[in-house]
């Protein structure tokens, strides 16, 4: 069982040349957990749709990872299948720290998607802040594998539409217009509150 404990500061930057294959991945996988635990406003630890990159043999975990902001400044995550656990230090007022993008609002929406619709859209939204802490919300459902949830205020899932109607208009791919159109017509649920 391993203990992390990194300063995000000290990381190699998202499209450094050079960096080896694991350690660009690790690298990722903390950021993702600070964007995480930084975009909803809990006081307990949660689930996130975060994976875990701990390999066993070949193998790799793959469990969803439990996050937290125990105290400011200081992230706590934890896999509950591996045992993998670390701390993340450092993130504050960084471009991944998206505690400025928290729900205020009471009144929210919840949009269900998948692990697929949410790699495709955090590539799509590494220089949208706002939207990054839409997804960064992101959480599993118990009762259904695979479903993701995300609470948010119909203005954010508006934006995020006008977003996937962009990305559908650039893309060639079948299978990517298939999954932008499955998108788009969970966002209208959303929105439409259904
Ligand atoms: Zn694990």
């Amino acid at each position: 069982m391993t203990t992390w404990v990194t300063d995000l500061r000290h990381l190699p930057c998202v499209d450094e040349p050079g960096v080896p294959a694991a350690a660009a991945r690790r690298a990722e996988f903390v950021r993702e957990l600070v964007e995480a635990a930084t975009a909803r406003r809990v006081d307990r630890s949660w689930c996130s749709a975060v994976r875990c990159i701990a390999r066993s043999g070949r193998k790799s975990c793959g469990a969803r990872i439990q996050v937290g902001q125990a105290e400011a400044g200081r992230v706590e995550w934890s896999c509950a299948t591996c045992g993998e656990a670390g701390v993340i230090t450092g993130f504050e007022g960084t471009e991944h720290d998206l505690s400025g993008h928290r729900l205020r609002k009471k009144k929210v929406r919840v949009w269900g998607f998948d692990d697929e619709s949410r790699e495709l859209l955090r590539a799509a939204t590494t220089h949208i802040p706002a939207l990054r802490a839409v997804l960064a919300r992101a959480r599993p459902v118990d009762s259904v594998p695979g479903l993701l949830v995300v609470d948010g205020t119909v203005d954010e899932f508006d934006e995020m539409y006008t977003l996937v109607e962009h990305l559908t208009d650039a893309t060639r791919s079948r299978r990517r217009r298939e999954l932008l159109d499955e998108l788009r017509a969970g966002l209208c649920t959303a929105i439409d509150g259904f």
